[in-house]
């Protein structure tokens, strides 16, 4: 089957949130035409004025015409829903938007298509709308007419393109626009709110500069759309030209945090660089989902870090990206870089940390194998040869051997292929240095794997480099006198130096260096690999640590800790984050500001008295500086347990940045009665489906949430499953919490996962029940908390 041009003519009820489409597909198949079709009413299918019977089952349309070459012509009708995939309705102050959002297999929610990423095709698109309302599509207008006092917009042609890109928006949008030679550079928003996306706007002109030269190709369409979506389950789509975002991923303003800046950076650069990695070049099949987009997290970082490079996102990297991912994947549950999927559920799960994290981590390591000219030029003829085309990872691999005369792909194979990542054991033994691998589960089961790693280390403070590729390699440098392994941690792995603390500290230690042994001490706790107190021992080392990574990481781990054994370590972060305060105190800087808040919000939670000093500055809220916002706004809830003032406050704002913030003060209260007039105003309808999920993670923060906010999620669980349809958010929401909510109650959590099956979150609920087990046996090995 090949199919060429999609010719769609939609007429769009706004007020009934109807549509009724007329498609002409040309296309050539040899048997049967099968088209994918969901929600959609059919209602004619014809070719040259033959009629054709058709059989519409499940997700699937089958249309009887034998072999077939030439126009098919497809009438139906469909329904603008209020979900979030698919073609569907996103609500602001009292009105709405019609928007799209169709990755991975939700095109044919809008239209029967082939919607599979390598049936790439053109689109032709016109839509028949009121006359007082925008559209907004991939391309331009090619023509704007009035036909019986509504509105015909038609627009260009698109490339072709894989349909899960094709994007209409329709409402009231303002915008906001820039010329990039021949680009126009746009950013589009609902009224009132487009003018603050000045920052991404400069952000996206940047990006694309960088983009067309790194990668030696243009940018294929006259115009770039930025669209500030009211109601969005990810948090931004790369859609052809037409690139859609939550509003708190595209919006900065004067209260908007260093966060929120770096935040919207980040995601501009990530989508752009989809439009040549994902757009220009597709891969053939979703299990290579991680293509798109663990090259777009990689290529993000390398541009805001050339934009901002007084940001050091590279570590932000490490925290944010590899962080997640490497945690994820020492789980017996995580999934191998090239996954295996094939139902859409299967497909909406995989956009998790390994597609992205693990991915962008293992580029990372890779460009430093193969130095970084070398690795530009294997991209570079990459996508010259794939263009308007698909390909798989493969491909990529054998243009980066060629440019670099390494074996990329033999490297890659393996971690691409294999679940999980080593762990490098580094002991002494009679003077020499010896090096062991084996996959690292968090459950501290041992299973021998071998991966090609390449290690960079640093013995007596000379560095020195190698491929480990077997079980265990020795080296001799002499009497040994300090030792430090996966400098920088640019290596996907972690490592375990047995006995050598002394050695490890006497190295020189770099930022990153120092983060990931602490990073790796919390696994090792979980793991049974390290106890309990040489774990504490090891967290005091870093009270005076003067580096946000680091620092940041100790803070995130104590916080953690904090959700599942409670009150058992208070005393030790309490020394921790006073401490940490200490050192901020008159540092004016970003990063130092965005960590203040950071660290006040932690210590607000386990500090009555200082929760209280905090809290008494939101009565001046507005004159707060915003990355502390979050911090008073918590020491408030938490101290004053006032959930009226705080809730006026929620409602007044417009901005998703500050609604959200203040949601989320709402989750740390202590008392169950205002906990459930947060659930009530979910319930009510006054906390968009986007933010639910940020309030359900935020409140298992929360020790004395845990009871309620289990019992609310099990009770709303139906109405939960409705909202994310299509989305696989429930499955990511499902890991994140159950491992916190169901500490002292594994066997009913687990019952009723049982009883209530969710094929849509399956691999989500498996990984979190896995997770919840290895945390409540740290617990149940913890004594009573007096
Ligand atoms: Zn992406």
């Amino acid at each position: 089957m090949r199919v060429e041009r999609y010719d769609l003519f939609l007429d769009v009820s706004f007020r009934d949130l109807r549509f009724a489409g007329k498609l002409l597909i040309t296309i050539e198949s040899r048997e049967d035409i099968s088209l994918n079709s969901v929600g959609l009413h059919i209602s004619n299918v014809s070719s040259n004025g033959r009629t054709f019977r058709f059989e519409q089952k499940g997700d699937s349309l089958t249309v009887n015409s034998g072999p077939f070459k030439g126009k098919l012509e497809i009438q139906y009708s469909g329904k603008i829903p209020d979900t979030l995939a698919g073609i569907y309705k996103a609500s602001y102050d009292g009105t709405y938007i019609i928007t799209t959002d169709f990755e991975a297999a939700n095109a044919r929610r809008l239209l029967p298509c082939v919607d599979h990423p390598e049936y790439k095709a053109e689109f032709k698109l016109t839509v028949r709308i009121d006359k007082d309302l925008d559209a907004i599509s991939n391309t331009p207008f090619e023509s704007v007419k009035m036909e019986d006092g509504r509105k015909v917009v038609s627009f260009q042609k698109t490339p072709r393109m894989s349909t899960y890109l094709l994007y209409l928006g329709i409402g009231k949008f303002e915008e906001i626009k820039e010329r990039l030679d021949s680009i126009d550079v746009i950013v589009a928003g609902t009224p009132g709110r487009a003018h603050n996306g000045e920052f991404a706007l400069k952000v996206a002109k940047k990006s694309l500069e960088f983009y067309r030269s790194y990668f030696g190709t243009p940018y294929v369409l006259p115009k770039v759309h930025l669209i500030g979506i009211p109601e969005f389950a990810a948090g931004a789509m790369e859609n052809w030209g037409a690139m859609t975002f939550r509003e708190a991923a595209l919006y900065v303003d004067k209260n908007s945090s260093f966060a929120t800046r770096k935040n919207v950076a980040q995601i501009v650069s990530h989508e752009l660089a989809h439009q040549w990695f994902g757009n220009l070049v597709t891969m053939k099949w979703w299990n290579d989902l991680w293509l798109n987009e663990s090259f777009a997290t990689f290529m993000g970082h390398k541009v805001v870090d050339a934009i901002f490079p007084e940001w050091n996102v590279w570590e932000d990297l490490l925290i944010d990206v590899t962080s997640p991912a490497m945690n994820m994947d020492s789980l017996r549950s995580t999934h191998p870089i090239e996954a295996n999927v094939k139902s859409p559920d299967d497909i909406q799960e995989i956009f998790d940390a390994i597609t992205y994290g693990k991915g962008a981590s293992i580029l990372r390591m890779i460009e430093a194998y193969t130095g970084s000219d070398e690795f530009r030029k294997g991209v570079q003829s990459y996508l010259e040869r794939y263009a308007f085309s698909n390909a798989e990872g493969a491909d990529l691999w054998n243009s980066l051997d060629e440019s670099s005369g390494r074996q990329v792909a033999r490297i890659m194979t393996e971690w691409i292929g294999k679940p999980g990542h080593p762990v490098v054991t580094a002991i002494i033994d009679r003077g020499k240095i010896v090096l062991r691998q084996e996959r690292f589960f968090l459950s501290g089961e041992h299973d021998q794997a071998i991966w090609p790693i390449p290690i960079v280390m640093k013995a007596n403070g000379q560095p020195k480099r190698l491929l480990l590729d077997k079980e265990e390699e020795t080296i001799e440098i002499g009497n040994v006198n300090s030792l430090q392994l996966n400098s920088d941690r640019t290596g996907f792995y972690r490592v375990h130096y047995k006995g050598l603390d002394e050695l490890v500290w006497a190295a020189k230690l770099s930022t990153s260096d120092r983060w990931g042994i602490a990073f790796d001490a919390i696994a090792f706790l979980l793991a049974k690999r390290m106890t309990f107190e040489d774990y504490l021992v090891l967290v005091k080392k870093y009270s005076n640590e003067p580096n946000y990574l680091p620092a940041r990481e100790v803070s995130d781990q104590l916080a953690f800790l904090y959700s599942i054994v409670g009150s058992r370590i208070i005393d030790v972060s309490r020394d921790f984050h006073k401490s940490q305060l200490a050192h901020l105190e008159g540092k004016v800087d970003d990063t130092a500001s965005m960590m203040r808040g950071i660290i006040s919000a932690r210590l607000a939670m386990i500090d009555d008295d200082y929760a209280a000093r905090l809290g008494a500055r939101f009565d001046k809220y507005e004159t707060v500086e915003p990355d502390m916002r979050e911090a008073v706004a918590e020491g408030y809830a938490r101290s004053y347990g006032d959930f009226e003032t705080i809730v006026k406050k929620y409602r007044q704002n417009i901005s998703d940045e500050e609604k959200v913030r203040l949601l989320v003060s709402m989750t740390t209260f202590k008392e169950p009665q205002l906990l459930s007039k947060l659930f009530e105003l979910v319930e009510g309808g006054e906390v968009k489906k986007q933010d639910q999920t940020v309030l359900i993670s935020a409140i298992t923060r929360n020790p004395y949430a845990k009871d309620i906010a289990w019992s609310w999620i099990k009770s709303g669980m139906s109405r939960l499953r409705q909202v994310y349809e299509g989305t696989g958010d429930l499955s990511r929401l499902l890991q994140l919490c159950i491992p916190i909510l169901g500490i002292g109650r594994v066997e009913e959590v687990e019952r009723y996962f049982n009883e209530n099956r969710m094929p849509e979150a399956q691999n989500g609920i498996k990984a979190g029940l896995e997770k919840l087990k290895i945390y409540q046996r740290l617990v149940d090995s913890l004594p009573i908390a007096t």
